[in-house]
């Protein structure tokens, strides 16, 4: 079922009175729209300190969003200060998290190994890893577009299980927060290349069931653009998914 799922990241913004207001001004704005959720899975992935105030606000008003969360730890629990396990975000109702986002890859020196160590954590508790690839400007240029993010897949679906749901985001590090979106077609090329590779690393059935998400600057102008591509099966959305109205627009891209 690649029902298209549209995912907002807010990476490190809003704290949790912000991020109430945000979801709630969200839920009118859709329900303004008589948006059917039907149409498509909307997502939001808040700092952890939100966490915990945005699935209290979900939960009591019925509201069809689905909670994800930006990482986790690949550990179960223990001495890991700072980090986040993948049963407490379990606990607050978190279907998807991020693995393996770009910030985490080149600000935080995370490992292809680690990433898939992550991912696999998110699984064993019952949440879908969102597992995110994407090449450098200086990658594209050397290897071209699909090179890094298919050894990135690879690398990370090695540590999973072959019967675990995921989701892959193709997102190209030059395209995010940079206002310079891929084209449509760059974004169709790499997703088909995914899913043609996913054939082999899983196989036909877990290749055409999975659904592959654009990311990097897409907005309400172009989003339609990309769900349009037969292989795009939605979008991660940064900035844009922090304004409301903005954010219900992308969701409504039909
Ligand atoms: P922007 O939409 O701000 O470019 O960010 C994309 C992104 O990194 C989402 O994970």
């Amino acid at each position: 079922d690649r029902t298209a799922l549209i995912a907002g990241n807010w990476k490190m913004n809003l704290d949790h009175l912000q991020a109430i207001a945000l979801v709630q001004k969200l839920a009118w704005s859709l329900k303004d729209a008589k948006h059917d959720f039907g149409e498509a899975e909307v997502a939001v992935f808040p700092p952890f300190t939100d966490l915990r105030s945005v699935q209290t606000l979900l939960a009591a008003d019925k509201l069809s969003l689905v909670l994800g969360a930006q990482d986790v730890s690949p550990h179960e629990a223990g001495a890991y200060t700072g980090d986040v396990s993948a049963s407490m975000l379990a606990k607050l109702e978190v279907r998807y998290v991020l693995v393996g986002h770009s910030e985490r890859r080149h600000g935080h020196g995370e490992s292809d190994e680690l990433v898939g160590k992550k991912a696999l954590a998110a699984h064993r508790a019952g949440m879908v890893p969102m597992i995110c690839v994407g090449e450098t400007a200086e990658d594209l240029e050397q290897h071209g577009a699909a090179a890094i993010p298919l050894a990135q897949l690879t690398a990370a679906l090695a540590e999973l299980p072959a019967d675990a749901e995921f989701v892959v985001a193709y997102e190209p590090v030059w395209a995010i927060g940079s206002g310079q979106a891929a084209t449509p077609e760059q974004a169709e090329e790499v997703a088909r290349a995914l899913r043609e590779a996913l054939r082999d690393l899983r196989d036909d059935e877990r290749a055409a069931a999975t659904r592959i998400l654009y990311g990097g600057s897409v907005a309400s102008q172009n989003v339609a653009g990309f769900l349009r591509q037969p292989n795009v099966d939605g979008a991660l959305v940064g900035g844009a998914s922090l304004k409301a109205e903005e954010f219900s627009r992308i969701v409504q891209f039909k």
